[in-house]
């Protein structure tokens, strides 16, 4: 076995994974050699400049990079960008943030999203686990709710993300010589690096066996990943010279800010110990090849971290009193296990996690109505006999529950033809459109709602969202106590509709240009970008040779 990309490592990571110790002695064995990955032979000749170089600083909110700029904490980023004019214009960058994530704001989506300019329901990536109709497959690329070693290694060794996003990359739009450093979302690079041995026998040894709860985080387990990633774009651009499109993935401080107590203020420190040093080693690398001249910088994220309370009330894939299975499963809807390999017969609806969301698909029981009979996925469900007494038995029992753990039930209806879809809100038991339910009851917090929402409903893989879809509580709008997220227990959380999880930074660095000048090359950018938009951004810049 080979390994193809690392970000699923890093869930090996996570606080919530299990059988950790078996995982990694096998992970070990998957990943003994690392370096790099030729995915093109020949590799393509370099023709820049200009070149970009992309720093994908996972989980670092607009605001966090905003302070963290601000209190002088980025010291390479800020000497890149140099004198500061005001909080969005530098002697020699810009800030053009923040931009809207998609929804969920959530990991794989919003890579997929960020490095492809489609939206979810295009990408057929609607965050980081989903359920297919099409071929009956769960797909975990960054399992949440799944566990076991199966399911890791499956993710591991396999090419995962080439086979699942349903639309070109950037680096195959592109066509330029690419490397990749670790970031899942690389299909059409010329090189991929993944993490050495030296580096795994850290993660490996430093990793306590089910380190879940009150056990102390090891920050240098999350470090080491991230200073992987700069060690081999560094390595990689010295022994083979620049490339015209760089990407350098830091998964390390996600997965820190989820596990840390007082996650902000962790994150803070880590990007001022841990990130501004791997990003000097990338840039070291670029001005020993004499190329950080010609190169546009860009530092952006998938999305930002809201914290949540550390405890099974809130964390509602574990044991919460609140229970989407349970309540799916007394309503004649016995849930699909949680499990890569839970065979295809027994079920009648699958869930799939997201933080503050989680998708529902359900079957059309006319196609299975005995108990042991697999249900026909590819049809979808019906209407009044499925979805919505599915939706109806979250919605009571979600609203009888002392801690009201959702804000919304939405459902997912298909047009006629498959074409476009409505989505609409449960409200008093009945499904409202979801523009006629804002319009009577506004909510700016939840940032273009409507309109993110039908980035992820519409379009060919729409179904990949699920028929009923839960909001959870969650954002900086509501009290820390009362946020709840469908995950395993965690201190911070994300892919919410709010400021906080939704505003990622785009900062842009060019060493031999002015401020200016930069805003002058970046075109028509919007007034209100979103990450649809990052991807037409660095082809024009690429074009501009
Ligand atoms: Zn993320």
């Amino acid at each position: 076995m080979r390994l193809r990309h690392l970000a699923p490592l890093a869930i090996l990571l996570l606080p919530g994974c299990r059988e950790t110790a078996d995982t990694l002695d096998e992970a070990a064995e998957v990943v003994v050699e690392g370096g790099v990955e030729r995915l093109r032979e020949p590799i393509r000749a370099p023709v820049g400049p200009p070149r970009v170089l992309v720093f994908a600083l996972d989980g670092v909110g607009e605001g966090a990079l905003r302070e963290a700029l601000e209190a002088g904490a980025l010291p390479t980023l800020g000497s890149l960008l140099g004198a500061g004019r005001d909080s969005t214009t530098w002697a020699h960058g810009v800030s053009v943030g923040p931009i809207l994530s998609v929804l969920p704001s959530i990991t794989v989506a919003a890579w997929t999203s960020l490095f492809t300019g489609r939206p979810p329901g295009e990408t057929g990536v609607p965050g980081n686990e989903w359920f297919s109709r099409s071929d009956g497959e769960f797909h975990a690329p960054a399992p949440v709710s799944v566990t076991g070693k199966s399911d890791a290694l499956a993710t591991l060794s396999d090419q995962l993300m080439d086979s699942l996003v349903a639309v070109p990359t950037l680096f195959e739009r592109a066509d330029v010589r690419s490397y990749v450093s670790l970031l899942p979302v690389h299909r059409g690079a010329d090189l991929l690096a993944v993490p050495g041995a030296a580096e795994l026998a850290d993660l490996l040894g430093a990793f306590p066996a089910g380190a879940v709860g009150e056990e102390p985080v090891k920050r240098q387990v999350y470090a080491a990943v991230d200073r992987a990633s700069a060690e081999r774009m560094a390595d990689l651009v010295e022994e083979e010279g620049p490339p015209d499109l760089g990407v350098v993935y830091f998964p390390g401080i996600d997965l820190y800010t989820h596990a840390a107590p007082s996650p902000l203020a962790e994150q803070r420190r880590y990007l001022a110990e841990v990130t501004d040093a791997a990003m000097a080693e990338v840039l070291a690398a670029y001005r020993a090849a004499g190329a950080l001249d010609g190169t546009w910088v860009l530092v952006t994220a998938d999305h930002g971290h809201t914290p949540v309370p550390h405890d099974a009330t809130h964390a509602l894939g574990g044991d919460s009193a609140f229970s989407v299975a349970a309540t799916l499963d007394s309503a004649g809807f016995p849930v699909r296990p949680p499990s890569l390999d839970a065979g295809s017969a027994g079920y009648r609806a699958v869930m799939a996690w997201q933080g503050a969301f989680a998708y529902v698909s359900l079957a059309d029981r006319s196609s299975c109505p005995d108990e042991d009979d697999p249900c026909d996925w590819t049809a979808p469900p019906r209407w009044d006999e499925d979805v919505l007494p599915a939706a109806r038995a979250l919605d009571r029992a979600a609203a009888a529950h002392p801690t009201q753990p959702l804000d919304l039930v939405l459902l997912r209806r298909p047009g006629a033809g498959g074409e476009g879809s409505e989505l609409l809100v449960l409200r008093d038991d009945r499904p409202v459109p979801l523009d006629a339910y804002l319009a009577d009851t506004p909510r700016p917090e939840l940032l273009d709602f409507a309109e993110r929402m039908r980035w992820l409903t519409d379009g060919p893989h729409g179904d990949h969202a699920g028929d009923v879809i839960l909001m959870t509580r969650l954002g900086a709008s509501v009290p820390e106590n009362d946020r709840y997220y469908f995950s395993h227990p965690y201190h911070s959380w994300h892919a919410s509709a709010e400021a906080r999880d939704s505003h990622a930074p785009l900062v842009i660095a060019r060493p031999d240009l002015t401020a200016a000048e930069i805003r002058g090359r970046l075109g028509s950018w919007p007034e209100r970008p979103t990450q649809l938009d990052f991807t037409p951004l660095v082809l024009q810049l690429l074009d501009g040779r």
